[in-house]
């Protein structure tokens, strides 16, 4: 079956032997023609469904109008971007092409910020995930990305989620940030809980360290609400995102307090490509089409229902240990190392899912995806597992 692609990319994936070439909504087709329903959305990036017809329109009409000029110049769809982002969250807008480096924004402003005072040190959790460049990277809680690189840069040290005095007894004068995922995503779909968010939020404030919050897969809409932080009452003070922000189309964003994306000056941070006309015209009409469909509301209602049909599973299969997640970001623990058997099993069936270890299935479909789709969807993964079992 692998003759049938190439090998002339680096190794760095382990990828299916099957190649889509057509999607619509929550449906993708491959090159030979089978029909599979998408209960992953490219890792949570195609929020909105496949191919939009709002989201195509405008990049077709971007494409023929301007592409590229360079930052050197005002770029008015990316202005345009910012205001939204600005009014949705108070506040202001870097824009780059990736999670990890709108995380790598997040680690060099909130180093400027502390400057002054002498911080520079970040702590992260254990088992988070921030991207795959050297900042990001050494933020990344989890050996298993970090051994092969070390040494890393310098200033990180991880404490435990979801624990409070983990966190507390690693913050000294030299901290200047604490980055945090909402839900965990990659390490296998783990929400902070409220005392937790909270209680960093307070200490944070308390002893002038900012909050970073990286919403790279739980923002726009995935998990019930446009940011998953306004679940929490909190107030970050950097956020970053990327993922669903484009709807297929690369861009990052790092949005910071005003009073803190003070500390960047002209010339400390730059991206060649960085919130392009065809990049920030796509994440405007993701924008309009998470608002005019009510994305956020159709998250928390079909979440509900996908989350009981889940439940259900569980009533039925005692090797599921847990179901966990918020919205649109769900996962089921299993009892036993099959999750990875189950993912392909379910792709010779027609679903899309993926597994991030040997234990955890992840779910992440558009929110746009129809009540049976999801029924269809779970009725695969009954299918698989009553073979597993
Ligand atoms: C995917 C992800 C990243 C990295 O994003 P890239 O675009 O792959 O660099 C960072 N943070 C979180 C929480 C992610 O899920």
């Amino acid at each position: 079956m692998n003759e049938m692609f190439s090998s002339y990319t680096i190794g760095t994936y382990k990828r299916f032997p099957l190649a889509f070439v057509k999607g619509e909504g929550a449906k993708l087709w491959d090159s030979e023609g089978k029909e599979y329903i998408d209960f992953l959305s490219g890792i949570s990036v195609c929020n909105i469904g496949h191919c939009h017809p709002k989201l195509v329109e405008a990049i077709q009409k971007q494409a023929g109008l301007l592409l590229h000029t360079s930052n050197l110049f005002h770029i008015l769809p990316q202005e345009k971007l910012a205001e939204r982002l600005y009014n949705l969250t108070g506040m202001l807008s870097f824009f780059c092409n990736s999670g990890a480096e709108a995380n790598e924004a997040a680690i060099k402003l909130a180093r400027a910020y502390g400057k002054a005072k002498g911080r520079y040190k970040i702590i992260s959790a254990l088992n988070s995930f921030h991207g795959r460049t050297f900042g990001a990277l050494s933020a990344t809680g989890q050996k298993k990305y970090q051994e092969k690189f070390q040494p890393l840069l310098p200033g990180f040290s991880y404490a435990l989620f979801n624990d409070l005095s983990s966190f507390a007894s690693l913050m000294d004068d030299e901290t200047c940030a604490v980055i945090l995922e909402p839900v965990q995503g990659e390490g296998g779909i783990h929400p902070a809980t409220k005392e937790f968010l909270q209680g960093i939020y307070k200490l944070c404030r308390e002893r002038d360290i900012l909050l970073i919050l990286d919403e790279v897969q739980t923002g726009l809409g995935r998990c019930g609400t446009m940011f998953c932080y306004q679940l929490y009452d909190v107030v970050p003070d950097i956020i970053t995102l990327a993922k669903s922000l484009g709807g297929g189309i690369p861009i990052g964003a790092m949005l910071a307090k005003p009073e803190v994306a003070k500390a960047f000056a002209p010339g400390d941070h730059a991206s060649t490509f960085g919130g392009n006309f065809l990049a920030t015209t796509a994440a405007l009409a993701v924008l309009d089409i998470i608002e005019e469909e009510k994305l956020c509301e159709r998250a928390q209602v079909i979440g509900n229902f996908f989350k009981e049909k889940l439940e259900e599973l569980k009533k039925i299969f005692p090797c599921i240990r847990e179901i966990r997640g918020i919205g649109m970001m769900l996962a089921v623990e299993l009892d036993s190392p099959i999750a990875r058997e189950v993912v392909s099993r379910a792709l010779e069936k027609g679903l899309i899912i993926n597994a991030t270890s040997d234990y955890v299935i992840r779910f992440l479909p558009p929110l746009v995806i129809k009540q049976e789709e999801i029924e269809k969807g779970i009725s695969i993964l009954k299918e698989v597992l009553n073979e597993l079992l």
